[in-house]
């Protein structure tokens, strides 16, 4: 680190309390600096590791596990993790014996049950191995039992009444199909569990008891579907799931600075700098110094935990960028998401970034999704999506894909429900993200083999027909080639999976893949039911492609090759009868409707009951995460912008003065600018006032539903209001006296 006299512990002291002097001493920390290196894992002869020498060696995995208990059990547990084939707890017991035995060797004092509660975050509860046996004597321990259950009480989680105080047991159980891993901190390791939270009577209270139900779903119609097609050897399929997370990094002592980024993870005021991203250098530019250090840590602490990592780049934005894996096991996929989330927030404290999520941190700016890329993998590891070199491939292909058009088309609004969140909507049918109207980009090649199949009349197929048929062959060659990318669309196919890019960045991938595994779990269901109405247990090709056909045709309407985000769309969206969920609040609401939950239900994913209570934590969450927002709004504009622009105009009232003694008289322009800046303190005054007066009305408001349109409508538009006067403000105060740092410095000093 270079010399400088300059350290977070003297800012303040060094500052004397004066405000804008801790913004100038925060960007002289943060110029000054350099990256910081770190240690690397090394080997006997002090050589650093290869990656392929130590990934995984934080993680309880399958190959470990065949070495310390008997294949055979390590056999059901594979089986559980692809087919959710139920455990024993005999087995549980063989492997707490084994993994205590593991992690204790490897340092760890405390095992926890890891889990996902509708936070969007992970929580877990530490327990020490520590124990005593029969005789007194204090010995490590850890059972079976220990291991798939425990009682965290976590009363204090959302359930959206499914759960009241007084009968507030929740349980966690032990996700067998997500491997258990060591979370290392500087001081210690702590064995994690992944881990389910259902409530006493067995209702989910996670995102991740669902989305295991939705893979159990999905395997079954799709397994059912590829018996259909003739692939009578596929055992199980599974969803995979390759998430690239974007975010922002910045210097943490100008974060620190900034109480809407400490509190609500995105700027509530803030003036675009004259650079933003216009000069499109940013994305793929080369990484500065210190992001690449902080990058190669992180990268270093997942794979240690088995996380994939395999693509880091800058992002459009300034100070953006993104992780990408190599895709996994949906289920393992989303706990990877919540991991890589984790470690690049508690690496990038070490590295005095603060890492942000937030889908958009900053106005004016390019925000960050987490596209997730989708697929469906069957036994023999075949992907579904993958467009085969012969015609029965091609058959199994098609009728997948055609399978999930229809499900955008049958649950497109589901789908916006499932990427709904306050920091979402900012992103969502802006200028740089794709429109909340859910579509699917197949690219010109797919799309025009698609028509073409539909051309003439479904039944038996015609000449023209038969030569598709055969021309489907050709069809994997065509599209794997085919790198045209529709970066305004919200749900693209990319040559042998979709890519869902409307899911937000800061999201747990759970509640997305749970809700497309559904809606691509029931169009399976409803085109596998059809089939067999019409030709039993072996239909002929020709009976499946009229299938597809048919299919294809009917959904024709979600499919959308253009640009989403031109006024055309919307307009065209709207004559296709396509749904347009702006906001969060009117997304959720889907939610609640009796066509998602019987669906849901039917397919034992969640209950209805377990549906609405969701809703109601949705909307719960929507209205905390507004509420925080105007109230840091209010207090930084009363405690800090205020007080900036009343120091600005004393300053210039008593410029003025001087200039009238000295001239004789006031010169228009000084009393123009004198002005100007009185009639904006006073707009911003009232309009603070009405922001004020807004969130005391919302006090006395008991419902929830209500409370959400409110919030998106009336309090969007007054917060918007004052940022507004207040960011033309930040162009007349004097820069000494402005306290918040400004865009320019969160974006540009690192
Ligand atoms: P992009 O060009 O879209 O930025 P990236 O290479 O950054 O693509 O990310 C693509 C992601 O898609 C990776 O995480 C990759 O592992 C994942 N992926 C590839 N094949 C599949 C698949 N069959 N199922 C799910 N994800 C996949
Ligand atoms: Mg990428």
């Amino acid at each position: 680190m270079a010399s400088t006299s300059l350290t977070t512990s003297n800012l303040t002291a060094s500052s004397n309390g004066n405000r804008s002097s801790e913004r100038t001493h925060a960007v002289a920390i943060a110029s000054a600096r350099r990256s910081r290196g770190f240690q690397r894992p090394t080997g006997s002869d002090n050589a650093p590791l290869k990656v392929s020498e130590y990934f995984g060696c934080n993680t309880f995995s399958f190959d470990l596990m065949e070495k310390k208990i008997k294949s055979s059990e390590v056999a059901r547990l594979k089986e559980y993790a692809t087919s959710g084939e139920p455990l024993n707890r005999e087995i549980a017991d063989v492997v707490a014996q084994a993994v205590r035995e593991w992690a204790v060797s490897k340092g760890a004092t405390h095992y926890c049950h890891w889990f996902q509660p509708q936070t969007g975050a992970t929580a877990e509860k530490h327990d020490s191995f520590f124990s005593f046996d029969s005789k007194g004597c204090a010995i490590e321990k850890f059972t079976g039992k220990e291991l798939i259950q425990s009682e965290p009480d976590a009363s204090s989680f959302p359930s959206g009444g499914r759960r009241s105080t007084f009968e507030a047991r929740g349980y966690t159980v032990w996700d067998a199909s997500s491997p258990m891993f060591l979370m290392q901190t500087e001081h210690g390791l702590t064995l994690c569990i992944p881990s389910l939270f259902i409530s006493y009577s067995g209702e989910s209270l996670d995102q991740k008891t669902p989305l295991l139900k939705s893979l159990s779903a999905l395997n079954r119609r799709s397994c059912e579907a590829l018996h259909l097609l003739g692939h009578t050897d596929v055992k199980y399929c599974v969803a995979t799931a390759g998430p690239e997370q974007e975010y922002f990094v910045v210097d943490d002592a100008l974060g620190a600075l900034r109480p809407d980024l400490v509190l609500a993870g995105r700027t509530l005021l803030g003036r675009n700098p004259p650079r933003g991203q216009q000069l499109e250098d940013h994305y793929f530019g080369s990484i500065k110094s210190r992001v690449l250090s902080f990058m190669m840590e992180c990268e270093q602490e997942l794979y240690k935990l088995g996380v994939p990592c395999k693509t880091r780049h800058n992002e459009v934005a300034p100070n953006q960028c993104e992780i990408a894996p190599i895709f996994e096991f949906a289920n393992v996929a989303a706990d990877h998401n919540q991991i890589v989330m984790e470690v690049l927030k508690s690496v990038g404290k070490r590295h005095h970034l603060s890492v942000l999520f937030h889908e958009k941190p900053f106005a004016g700016i390019n925000g960050s999704g987490k596209h997730v890329n989708w697929s469906i993998a069957d036994s023999n590891g075949h992907n579904m999506l993958e467009p085969g070199d012969n015609p029965s491939d091609n058959i199994r292909f098609l009728y997948f894909l055609a399978a999930t058009v229809k499900a955008i088309h049958d649950h497109g609004a589901m789908l916006r429900m499932a990427i709904a969140s306050a920091g979402n909507d900012f992103r969502l049918g802006a200028n740089e993200a794709p429109p909340a109207i859910m579509s699917v980009f197949l690219g010109e090649t797919l799309d025009e083999v698609l028509n073409k199949l539909t051309d003439g009349k479904s039944g038996t197929l015609t000449e023209r027909q038969r030569e598709i048929n055969l021309d489907l062959a050709r069809v994997p060659v065509i599209a794997r080639d085919n790198t045209d990318r529709n970066r305004t669309s919200p749900f693209a196919f990319t040559g042998n999976k979709f890519e869902f890019r409307a899911v937000g960045a800061s999201a747990s991938i759970s509640p997305s893949l749970t809700f497309l595994n559904a809606a691509v779990a029931d169009s399976l269901e409803i085109m596998n039911a059809e089939l067999r109405r019409r030709a039993g247990e072996r239909p002929s090709i020709e009976q499946i492609l009229t299938l597809i056909q048919e299919t294809v045709k009917a959904t024709k309407k979600i499919r959308f090759e253009g640009n989403g985000y031109s006024t055309e769309w919307h307009r065209e969206a709207e004559s296709r009868g396509l749904p347009n969920l702006r906001t969060t609040p009117s997304a959720l609401k889907v939610l609640n409707e009796k066509h998602t939950q019987d669906m849901l239900d039917r397919l034992g994913i969640l209950g209805k009951e377990e549906a609405s209570a969701r809703y109601n934590v949705f909307v719960e969450r929507y209205n905390k995460i507004r509420l925080i927002e105007i109230e840091t709004l209010v207090e930084m504009v009363s405690t800090q912008v205020m007080p900036a622009v009343e120091g600005q105009i004393t300053q210039q009232t008593a410029a003025a003065e001087s200039c009238t003694r000295a001239l004789g008289k006031t010169p228009k322009g000084i009393a123009d600018r004198l002005t100007a800046t009185a009639e904006l303190y006073s707009s911003l005054v009232d309009r603070t006032g009405q922001l004020q007066s807004f969130l005391e009305s919302t006090s006395s408001s008991h419902d929830e539903e209500k409370l959400a349109a409110k919030l998106a409508g009336e309090g969007m538009e007054l917060m918007e209001n004052v940022r507004k006067v207040s960011d033309e403000l930040e162009l007349l105060v004097d820069d000494s006296l402005w306290s918040l740092p400004k865009y320019r410095e969160l974006l540009y000093i690192l």
